[in-house]
């Protein structure tokens, strides 16, 4: 009964090799303390440098969510206090954020009903992230490691309305940014992190007051903190009072909000333009580094891989979770169908190949999943082998052994194949003479058979299953296991009827 607005601030960490400001390395879990310099602690009298890098990637994020990048672009200082700023002012973007007026869809199978929604962002903009405060009993610690680290804010408008789809667009978001390759999206470090908006009113009253809920550290508390603000905030419409505008953060060990303070207005951080820093006005060299870095993003990937590749719903997200091996597979089935396979079989295969065993092994070697192009079972590889499979020239379980065999010993499956006589024996005459031998050593089961199969017996059809099926399994046996068994079941009942 009332309607719901949800906005989101996303905050990630940029994967540069060094701060936005200065040439300190930026790197997550290093000794504390030792990444940093004058610059960033902020010392009276040094000068900030952009780091290019930073805006580029901030830009590629901005551009795959169809934001404009104005003609100019600056930055202002944003003034607070705080222990783990040293400068009392965060380096921010304000009048010029260098994306703006965006949009991303985002769509999801949802709990009850699908999702599918067009959320649009407002702006992304470019700031140093604060140093980490670590308290321990009595003491507070600081760690500046992170003190001027490249941070990317992704703000979005109030358009979502339950904590369902803002998990899905923290999801989807995660997926592009990792994509794009700018940010780990590692949640539990810090690098993605998000502030949740939300507000209520009747009907057709437009936005209510809004209560901010600060550093969710996973996509589910983003849900959970929501929803929960959700039905607070409607009991208090209920009973007549008002929602009091603050910043709450949620405590995942009571499942409930709290509050943390009463929140500040754009006019309390007294925004005025860096000085020290000069408006930075892409050139066409630039846009163009910027346009020839983004991708494919990930759930047009994920839609295409159904139309384009027959895979279902399941498959085709598994294959995109990561754009590595999303890669790979394509690559993969792109291979075998120059090798002659329809290109929905060859898929199908690798699909089932890349979701089943190999994720599988590259678990049990320790090898992450984004790092796939190291493999050494590489995409043409994989595609010789399932044409080989396609093909009967190799059986089901030889295949395994085989794909064993190119990760030890780094060839190729052919050659494996070849050096082990792996290659399935498919010639019906060969295997027959073997069925012939096999037959020659079981004389018994080979009479009762013809008995069963001369006066047929419903009560005894099981039976007569069974020995056809030890049979069939003595002529595997014959050949070393490289019989096609569906040839050398044909062979036995063929056999069996002389
Ligand atoms: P502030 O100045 O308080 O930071 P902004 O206008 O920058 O507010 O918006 C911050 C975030 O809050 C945005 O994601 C925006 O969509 C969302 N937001 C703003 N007003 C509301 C509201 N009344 N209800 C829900 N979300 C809101
Ligand atoms: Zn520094
Ligand atoms: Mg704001």
């Amino acid at each position: 009964m009332y309607q719901s607005f949800i906005g989101l601030e996303v905050h990630i960490h940029l994967l540069t090799k060094t701060k936005v400001f200065c040439a300190c390395r930026s790197a997550f879990g290093d000794e504390p303390n030792t990444n940093i310099c004058p610059v960033c602690m902020g010392y009276p009298g040094v000068l900030p440098a952009l780091n290019i890098e930073s805006m580029r990637m901030g830009c590629m994020v901005a551009r795959s969510l169809s934001c404009t990048i104005p003609r100019e672009t600056w930055f202002e200082r944003k003034q607070y206090f705080y222990p783990d700023m040293t400068k009392n002012y965060q380096i921010s973007q304000f009048a010029s954020p260098l994306g703006q007026a965006g949009w991303i869809d985002i769509e999801g199978r949802g709990r009850e009903k699908p999702i599918k929604k067009r959320v649009r962002i407002k702006e992304c903009h470019l700031e140093e992230d604060a140093g980490k405060m670590i308290h321990t009993g009595t003491v507070s610690l600081l760690d500046y490691n992170r003190a001027g680290v490249s941070l990317l804010e992704i703000v979005t408008e109030p358009d979502m309305e339950t904590g369902e789809e803002a998990e899905l667009f923290i999801q989807q978001l995660r997926r592009l940014v990792r994509y794009l390759g700018v940010c780990d999206g590692n949640m539990e470090e810090g690098s993605l992190r998000a502030d949740a908006n939300v507000s209520i009113n009747l009907p057709g009253r437009g936005l209510g007051k809004k209560v901010e809920i600060k550093n969710l550290n996973s996509s589910r508390f983003v849900r959970l903190g929501l929803d929960y603000e959700i039905r607070r905030q409607a009991q208090f419409l209920d009973e007549g009072k008002e929602v009091v505008q603050e910043t709450r953060l949620w405590n995942e060990n009571r499942d409930r909000t709290e509050p943390m303070r009463t929140k500040e207005n754009a006019q309390d951080y007294r925004y005025f333009p860096e000085p020290d820093l000069p408006v930075f006005t892409p050139d066409a060299a630039f846009l163009k580094s910027v346009e020839d870095a983004l991708v494919e993003l990930p759930l047009a990937r994920f839609k295409r891989f159904m139309d384009e590749y027959g895979l279902t719903e399941e498959q085709a997200d598994q294959l995109c979770e990561e754009k590595a091996l999303s890669d790979y597979f394509e690559a993969a089935v792109r291979a075998a169908f120059k090798e002659g396979l329809a290109k929905h079989d060859a898929a199908e295969r690798i699909a089932n190949w890349l979701l089943g065993d190999i994720k599988h092994i590259l678990g049990r070697e320790g090898i992450p999943v984004n790092a796939i192009a190291s493999f050494r079972l590489g995409p043409g590889r994989l595609a010789s082998l399932v044409v080989m499979i396609a093909a009967g020239k190799i059986s089901g379980k030889n295949a395994k052994q085989t794909v064993e065999a190119v990760i030890k010993e780094d060839k190729d499956p052919q050659s494996i194949v070849g050096e082990r006589g792996w290659e399935q024996l498919n010639d019906p005459k060969l295997i027959a003479e073997a069925a012939l031998a096999a037959f020659a050593g079981e004389a018994d089961t080979v009479n009762t058979l013809r008995a069963l199969i001369a006066n047929p017996d419903n009560a005894k059809e099981k039976r007569r299953r069974a020995l056809t099926a030890y049979l069939v399994g003595k002529v595997l046996a014959a050949t070393g296991g490289r019989a096609d068994p569906r040839i050398a079941g044909a062979q036995v009942e063929e056999l069996l009827r002389r």
